[in-house]
């Protein structure tokens, strides 16, 4: 029995050729690969062709141990994995009992008459198996190619995709001997190049030099830089001796990043928002301007977040942050919307207004217009109000953001979470991006 030491991912579908849908199946898959040590090698995409499709698994099933591919099982004309597969085995389409059972069970469960172009679901090569599918009418694939590849076929949809993973496809897998080990710290505030240069002058070299195990990677996604750690054993290896050389490793990184690092895993910075903030028993409350609620967009995303989130005011004319928040109409005539003073007075005004412990303001120049030359596209300021166990004040920093009206308000987004989380953890250190601070002053009683 060979081992599945290197897959390949091959996606089907028109729509994802002509860039109609974004392929997350190959994604989603290939991380869950790797979480049992096998790594994919290729990921392949072709439209709903018959020469294509085949040609694909022919090539792909002579380069890795294992092939998955998803779509193309639906009943229509335009789906060929069930035919480019039989001509890979040179077999024929016979019909599977069991397969065609279920589906009619899937009709008459919903007291409907089962389309004749359903049946041909029900048709596998001669040699393949049929993996069930509870959660649509496409049944799976599974074979073997003429190169002893296993192959396995799933529906392209994720929600039934992804549970024929885990119940037909995972138990067929053969992870090679030895281990792999992956984790992830995710940061914000530090850009990519800034954490690569401290990873450089680690004492025991640089850190991210790909000789290394484990080996050190980053990804910057929205802002978020991700530091991953993957240790990888061709060979058997003890489990715990690993755990204990990631455990250091992953000090030692922490401890570089401080307090960057603001959780392990997948967590959002959202979602460790709203952990510290109920763990602590506060809550906060947003007034934002040319964020226009992007803010309290991303907090209350996350599930539970009803007990740390009071609300925001979206108070984006000037008229609206007098009359909601209070910011003095001379405040703005003299300082500007986008001012310290301004984003200050926000801030109070929305902790007053919502009595939340915490209350961000966000008051900026998104572009691509209204710029000055002391004020430019991508200046803003952020504000945060606490009246918190340890202390009644606010402080804010001004900001420049580069890019896109878009990228700019996402960026001031972001760094007004990361402003928050600071404070929550009882940290500081300069974000990426910030040009100026108006350090803490202490709030009125
Ligand atoms: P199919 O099995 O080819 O009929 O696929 C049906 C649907 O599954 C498509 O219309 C997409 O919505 C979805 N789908 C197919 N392939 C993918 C993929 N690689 N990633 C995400 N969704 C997909
Ligand atoms: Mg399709």
């Amino acid at each position: 029995m060979t081992t599945h030491r290197r897959a390949a991912i091959l996606s089907i579908g028109d729509e994802l050729t002509l860039g109609q849908n974004l392929d997350t199946n190959s994604r989603w898959l290939a991380d869950r690969l790797l979480s049992f040590g096998i790594v994919t090698i290729e990921h392949a995409t072709v439209p709903d062709d018959l020469g294509a499709i085949t040609h694909a698994f022919e090539r792909l099933s002579s380069t890795a141990d294992l092939v998955l591919s998803t779509g193309g099982l639906g009943p229509t004309d335009d789906d060929l994995t069930r035919q480019s597969l039989a001509r890979l085995l040179s077999e024929e389409l016979v019909q599977d009992a069991e397969a065609l059972a279920a589906l009619r069970a899937w009709y008459t469960f919903r007291y409907r008459e089962m389309p004749a172009t359903n049946l041909v679901q029900a048709l596998r090569p001669t040699s393949a198996t049929c993996l069930p599918n509870p959660h649509g009418t496409a049944p799976g694939l599974a074979l073997t190619a003429p190169t002893g590849a296993l192959v396995c076929a799933l529906p392209g949809p994720p929600r039934e995709m992804q549970p024929m993973f885990e119940d037909h496809v995972r138990p067929r897998l053969r992870p090679p001997p030895g281990l792999v080990r992956t984790r992830f710290l995710r940061t914000v505030g530090l850009g990519e190049s800034a954490i690569a240069e401290r990873f450089a002058h680690h004492p025991s070299g640089n850190l991210m030099s790909r000789e290394r195990n484990p080996l050190v990677g980053t990804t910057a996604s929205g802002g978020i830089v991700t530091c991953r750690i993957r240790f990888e054993s061709a060979t058997p290896c003890n489990e715990d001796a690993v755990a204990h050389t990631l455990d250091d490793l992953e000090r030692d990184i922490r401890s570089m990043l401080e307090p960057a690092v603001f959780a392990t895993g997948d967590a959002t910075l959202e979602q460790t928002i709203v952990e510290l903030l109920t763990e602590r028993r506060e809550t906060c409350a947003t007034a934002e301007s040319c964020t226009g609620g992007m803010i309290a967009q991303r907090i209350t995303s996350v599930p539970g977040a009803s007990r740390a989130f009071l609300g925001g005011l979206v108070t984006y004319a000037n008229e609206m942050k007098i009359a909601h928040l209070g910011v003095a109409e001379g405040v703005l005539a003299e300082h500007g919307a986008v001012s310290a003073p301004v984003a200050l007075a926000m801030a109070r005004g929305a902790l007053s207004a919502t009595g939340a412990t915490h209350a961000l303001a966000v008051t900026g120049i998104a572009g691509p217009d209204g710029g000055t030359p002391e004020k430019p596209v991508g200046t803003v300021w952020i504000a945060l109000a606490s009246r918190a166990a340890h202390g009644a004040n606010a402080h804010a920093r001004r900001f420049l953001f580069r890019g896109s009206r878009d990228a700019i308000r996402e960026w001031s987004a972001l760094a007004a979470l990361a402003m928050l989380r600071l404070a929550l953890v009882e940290r500081d250190m300069a974000l990426l991006g910030e040009v100026e601070r108006q350090p803490p002053s202490p709030l009125p009683r």
